[in-house]
């Protein structure tokens, strides 16, 4: 070996493929505590934490000790004209499913108790040194990511809040003991997900496999490589299953634009009735009083409430709709052929949809909260309606078209070297 190949062997750098931009990225040795982040994209590509592995297990089991806390005693209560209702979060779904809401209530399961919770063992079991076996762990690392985006218990928390400041106007709000483990919990499962890096997970399961020479600079594309989503690998463009994670994939997701296209067309289809159907009805002394989301907005806004007004509007009105209208927007940028493109800004925008699309859900999760605590007979109760369970469904499929979207598509028309002369290999030491 001559000295010019030793001294680049010294300097090595770990190369990497943006998820996001399908650029090769020379990483340096990254010390402890510091990240690299792609210099054409700006996602995130590896964290090297102090304690990659102790830090996420410590927080995860508080966690998960929280929310077991969090589901013992009451969580909230309420007191109209002396009659009193105390409620627990496990009461919430509980309600819903006791009165044919089975929908609701397992939307409310599912993102808010299940997937977090399932999330926080999984990161247990995978960063202690537990002797699992090697396809469960595999299958673990696989699920946890994907499961990241409906983890949705902050959002919870959030709807809990403006249920209070509607609620406030019939009677007295109490918090319970679990409320503040709640809000432990929300936060450190937050934590939990920050500090575990997927690359460093990848590699202590299994070294990454070896990759064809590529150069940094220039995407993967180009020099016939492609990334596995799931474990980062770098893998020949033909090679179909990972070796590592044994993922199938493609360089590109197949037929991603047609996939994104239809789910946003079923959505923008569901969008409409779940706006014209009321959301919840409030009985009261014998009248029933129908309202959509709309209305509701309406009414907060006429009693004085503006802030949670703007809120509401905003999360369940301006996001869904401003949404729908971007992905079109990704999807007829990366379909057409001619113009000037800025894949800079469509990055950008691709990456606030991905990020606002679940807040959406704040205004089903009130719904939830005001149906389990509003249950004062004939005085006043409060039933959930059919349009809550549509307008819940199109936030979720206009999740899963964001995430069918392959951003990779919005850099795939430009050309890496002349579009943009920054992007060369970042500064080694
Ligand atoms: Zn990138
Ligand atoms: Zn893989």
């Amino acid at each position: 070996m001559c000295s010019g190949q030793q001294h680049q062997h010294e300097h090595k750098h770990e190369q990497i493929l943006c998820p996001q931009c399908d650029l090769v990225v020379g990483v340096p040795q990254l010390i402890q505590g510091t990240k690299a982040t792609c210099p054409r994209c700006h996602t995130m590509l590896i964290a090297r934490w102090r304690q990659p592995f102790r830090q996420p297990v410590a927080i995860a089991i508080s966690a998960l000790f929280m929310l077991l806390m969090a589901c013992q005693f009451t969580f909230v209560s309420m007191e109209v004209a002396g009659i009193a209702n105390n409620i627990t979060l496990l009461q919430i779904p509980r309600v819903m499913f006791s009165e044919n809401y089975i929908e609701l209530g397992a939307f409310f399961l599912l993102f808010v108790q299940i997937v977090p919770a399932f999330c926080m063992f999984a990161i247990i079991l995978l960063c202690t040194p537990i002797n699992l076996p090697r396809k469960l762990q595999i299958w673990l690392s696989r699920i946890l990511f994907q499961l990241k985006s409906w983890c949705m218990a902050e959002i919870f928390l959030a709807g809990i809040l403006v249920s209070f400041v509607k609620l406030m106007a019939y009677g007295d709000i109490g918090l319970g003991l679990s409320f503040l483990p709640y809000v432990l919990f929300c936060l450190l499962q937050i934590r939990a997900f920050q500090c575990l890096d997927r690359h460093t997970l990848w590699e202590k399961l299994e070294p990454r496999p070896e990759h064809p020479p590529i150069e940094s600079g220039k995407t993967g594309l180009k020099q016939g490589v492609r990334l596995c989503r799931s474990c980062t690998a770098i893998l020949p463009v033909d090679q179909y299953e990972c070796s590592r994670c044994e993922v199938k994939g493609h360089a590109r997701k197949p037929k991603s634009l047609q996939w994104t296209v239809s789910l946003l067309i079923t959505s923008l289809v569901l969008y409409i009735p779940a706006n014209l159907l009321p959301i919840m009805v409030t009985e009261s002394l014998g009248n029933s009083l129908y309202s959509t989301i709309m209305a509701g907005v309406i009414l907060l806004w006429e009693d004085g409430s503006y802030p949670v007004a703007m809120v509401i509007f905003i999360a369940s009105i301006m996001v869904p709709s401003l949404k729908m209208i971007a992905i079109g927007w990704l999807c007829w940028d990366a379909h057409r052929i001619k113009g000037k493109r800025d894949p800079a800004r469509m990055h950008f925008l691709y990456e606030v949809v991905e990020y606002v699309g679940r807040w959406s859900m704040i205004d089903v999760f009130v719904i939830a909260v005001l149906a389990s605590l509003v249950r004062m007979g004939r005085l006043m109760s409060i039933y959930p309606d059919f349009g809550v369970v549509l307008f819940a469904l199109v936030v979720v499929l206009t999740m899963f078209s964001a995430m069918m979207f392959d951003p990779r598509l919005t850099w795939d028309k430009c050309n890496t070297e002349d579009d943009n002369p920054m992007i060369k290999e970042p500064k080694g030491d």
